[in-house]
């Protein structure tokens, strides 16, 4: 997918600015040094994947049809619609988004969430105009306490300073602690995840629009069963917002 012109003169321009003060210059995934206006090298950058044109309405992954104003549904979410509302995200997730997630998730370096956050923001801009609160996919206390930070929150914190929109992460809980989603199947993805989440103050978020920040969306197990909680809750709609997006495994 190639991405326009004026969308990279916009990056390029944009994110000057917050890389200039916050970001240290490197690569966000490989370490090959970058000139200010950049966020990849060129090699990095030549095989990254931004998610757009046609995209499912729903769980916003691409489907191959032509752009239309009408709401286009993938084949996923026609058979089984999704318990969240509406999920975008920033890029495919490939070899390069997989690594500049790693590469964020185990240093927990706040400025690289700028250039992250900078492009969630482009990514989710239709989500913002209808979100009251912004939460992250919740981490269990003993995994946060082991790694000193949830970087779904980090994400989401700055998230929030820069659209102006509240901040809470102690609404959604995980209640138990569950292995990592990774290398499980679908059907294993679910089962792990479920009930793993409890809604701590229910008042907080009656008739609110809530919009979860996780770092990858893959089968959608885990922000599933936090929007069934929210909802359960009285939450009116859930929206999800992540850096990285699988493709459909259909
Ligand atoms: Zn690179
Ligand atoms: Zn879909």
């Amino acid at each position: 997918m190639k991405i326009t012109r004026k969308f990279l003169y916009f990056i390029s321009t944009t994110c000057k600015n917050i890389i200039d003060f916050a970001f240290p210059h490197v690569c966000l995934c490989c370490d090959n040094t970058i000139e200010k206006e950049k966020i990849f090298c060129d090699k990095c950058f030549s095989k990254i994947i931004f998610i757009q044109g046609s995209i499912c309405y729903r769980c916003g992954k691409k489907v191959s049809l032509l752009p239309t104003e009408e709401k286009i549904l993938c084949s996923n979410c026609l058979k089984k619609r999704p318990i969240y509302d509406k999920a975008r995200a920033v890029f495919q997730y490939n070899a390069v988004s997989k690594n500049a997630i790693l590469k964020f998730k185990n240093t927990g370096k706040i400025e690289y969430a700028h250039p992250f956050v900078f492009l969630l923001q482009q990514a989710g801009k239709d989500l913002f105009l209808e979100t009251d609160l912004i939460i992250p996919v919740p981490m269990h206390w003993k995994r946060k306490l082991s790694r000193g930070y949830n970087q779904a929150g980090i994400l989401a914190q700055i998230l929030s300073k820069k659209t102006k929109i509240p901040y809470n992460e102690n609404i959604l809980i995980r209640a138990r602690h569950t292995p990592k989603q990774e290398k499980k199947t679908k059907a294993e993805r679910i089962k792990n995840v479920k009930n793993a989440f409890v809604v701590n103050h229910p008042e907080k978020i009656k008739n609110k629009s809530i919009l979860i920040i996780d770092d990858v969306l893959t089968t959608g197990a885990t922000v599933n069963n936090c929007a069934k909680e929210l909802k359960k809750a009285g939450a009116r709609a859930v929206f999800v917002l992540t850096i990285a997006q699988t493709a459909h495994e259909d």
